[in-house]
């Protein structure tokens, strides 16, 4: 898939901690600390939205990666933000060095279309002489020189197996479980974890495919709302939704389904009370509420406990 999983992500643009990228670089990684990557994000970015003077020096324009605000959120998400400030969460702009408290969510989004890497680096870039896309294919394998230096993968293109070669470097950006995977298919790991799959070692690295993290999402806090504050699927992708999105590029059809305001929060170690641990996402719809229409079949037996609003 040409963008990778940013081509069907909830595309929230969120850059992550200051702490986290400075405490990358106290391990070890020179370049990763936060002032380092600022500028990069800065430098990417093309931000659509109005700016508070105090943001703005985090803040790129002219990049090739368009970010703007949520531009339209359910009459819901605009009271999360409110009961946020009686909750003491002042309303941020979580891409700067602030980062608790409530927020309205940016993304990657230009004339109300999602905008992936692809579509903002690589797309742009096709017609550059040292460029090529080679569509469906598969990298099999780093090739190495007799120093262990990457020079080249091997890749199969239409059931053939072929090589390209690096002037200057080799990236692999194959995702969190691919590249690890394509680094032990080349020899590059834990040499005792290659022994045991038969692959001869190159270099032994034992920290490939180690430490895998994935940020756990719990979803289930439900409750139902007054219909006056509610939005249902099938009102937002209605045909009055597909005719403004169609002539102004506005409307509900230019955001991931229900969403639009979220709570950064802070709830384990006191130490560090400026560093959010949670993140709370408010989405003002439910798996049911399409009554099976667009969700799997196992939502639709429990449609109605969904629904029905409870009799207490
Ligand atoms: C449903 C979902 C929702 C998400 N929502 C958000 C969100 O709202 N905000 C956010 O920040 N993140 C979100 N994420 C995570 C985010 O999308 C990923 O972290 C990010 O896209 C990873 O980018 P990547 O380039 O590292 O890898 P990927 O996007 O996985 O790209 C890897 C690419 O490499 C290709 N590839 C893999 N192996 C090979 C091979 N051997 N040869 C050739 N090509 C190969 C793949 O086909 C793919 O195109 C979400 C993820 C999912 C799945």
């Amino acid at each position: 898939m040409i963008g990778g999983t940013g081509a069907i992500n909830l595309m929230v643009h969120s850059r992550g901690n200051p702490q986290d990228y400075d405490n990358w670089a106290q391990l070890g990684n020179p370049g990763w600390d936060w002032k380092t990557v600022l500028k990069y994000f800065k430098k990417s970015e093309d931000y659509r939205s109005p700016l508070e003077p105090k943001d703005a020096p985090f803040h790129g324009i002219g990049g090739p990666l368009s970010v703007q605000k949520v531009g339209w959120m359910p009459p819901v998400g605009k009271l999360a933000i409110e009961a946020g400030k009686e909750l003491g969460l002042e309303e941020i702009d979580y891409n700067t060095d602030t980062k608790i408290g409530s927020n309205i969510l940016q993304l990657p989004l230009r004339d109300g279309q999602r905008v992936t890497s692809a579509d903002a680096y690589l797309m742009p870039n096709l017609r550059r002489q040292n460029l090529k896309l080679q569509i469906n294919s598969q990298v099999i394998k780093i090739i190495l020189n007799d120093d262990n230096v990457a020079i080249g993968v091997r890749y199969v293109h239409r059931n053939k197996v072929k090589r390209a070669f690096a002037r200057r470097e080799v990236i692999i950006s194959a995702g969190g479980a691919d590249s690890p995977k394509l680094l032990m298919l080349s020899g590059i790991g834990a040499r005792e974890q290659l022994d045991k799959l038969g692959i001869k070692t190159s270099v032994d690295l034992p920290g490939v495919g180690q430490n895998y993290k994935d940020h756990v999402l719990l979803e289930g806090i439900h409750w139902t709302i007054h219909p006056n504050i509610s939005s249902s699927v099938l009102s937002l992708l209605g045909p009055s939704a597909l005719l403004r999105y169609q002539e102004k590029r506005e409307g509900p059809m230019t955001v991931p389904p229900g969403i639009g305001a979220s709570y950064f929060i802070k709830v384990g170690n006191p130490d560090e009370p400026t560093v959010p641990d949670i993140q709370v996402l408010l989405a003002s719809q439910l798996v049911g509420q399409d009554y099976g229409i667009l969700t799997l079949g196992k939502f639709k037996q429990s449609v109605s406990s969904y629904t029905v609003p409870r009799a207490n």
